[in-house]
């Protein structure tokens, strides 16, 4: 059975977190990083749309400042060998992003991974400075995520395929329950243990690529491969 590997964006593809980064750089003070709903949200209290809206509001940035701020930061460099070399063997990747569309897209053409499937929230510029934010893939099932995690794997599997969810953080949780295993780290690893949800710690896309490869040979000697 083909693979799907769903992968979070900011903390696990991007070893730091571009978007939170960004709202901390391009808002007054950092306000953004000090709103109250993001304590909230991390407690459980609030959706992360409503968290977004709230940061977004204290951000002032142009489209050029925030790619150019965007373009310092580097993809863990193991994710494009990853990728391709799952993509060789038949399985899927795609990236499933709570943050912004301007910096998965710019980032993944820049990999040469143009082609890779992604879905993040997007990021609308407006010409006076400030940002709005929309939630293009905002699931009616799911009242707190922007871009709810969960949809995608349900749809992969949907397809037949094996689902893992990759990720680092409390966006990642919705994704993790309803993939059939959970590459973690972070904050989503410390989750997964307080409550007992399966998974396999990676910290980084060499753990990943060594999960994918084991998947092939277990594969490989269920078909009777081996002689
Ligand atoms: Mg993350
Ligand atoms: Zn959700």
């Amino acid at each position: 059975m083909a693979i799907a590997y769903l992968c979070d964006f900011d903390g696990t593809v991007s070893p730091r977190d571009i978007g939170a980064a960004f709202a901390g750089k391009f808002s007054a003070a950092g306000e953004a990083s000090r709103v109250p709903e993001l304590a909230a949200w991390m407690a459980g209290q609030v959706g992360h749309r409503e968290l977004t809206r709230a940061q977004c509001a204290c951000i002032r940035a142009t489209e050029a400042q925030a790619l150019e701020f965007a373009r310092g930061f580097r993809l863990d460099p193991r994710f494009a060998p990853f990728a391709r070399e799952a993509l060789g063997r038949g399985d899927a990747v795609m990236i499933v992003s709570e943050g912004f569309d301007f910096y998965v897209r710019d980032h993944l053409a820049r990999e040469g991974l143009g082609e890779l499937p992604w879905a993040a929230n997007r990021l609308v510029f407006e010409a006076d400075g400030r940002v709005t934010p929309e939630f293009p893939f905002a699931d009616p099932s799911c009242e707190q995520c922007g871009n709810c995690k969960a949809q995608h794997v349900r749809r992969y599997r949907s397809r037949g395929y094996h689902t893992v969810l990759v990720g680092d953080g409390t966006s990642d949780r919705h994704g993790a329950l309803a993939a059939d295993a959970v590459l973690a780290r972070g904050s989503l690893l410390e989750w997964c243990r307080a409550e007992g949800v399966p998974h396999t710690v990676a910290d980084d896309f060499g753990a990943v690529a060594e999960f994918a490869r084991r998947q092939e040979q277990l594969a490989t000697r269920g078909r009777g491969g081996r002689t």
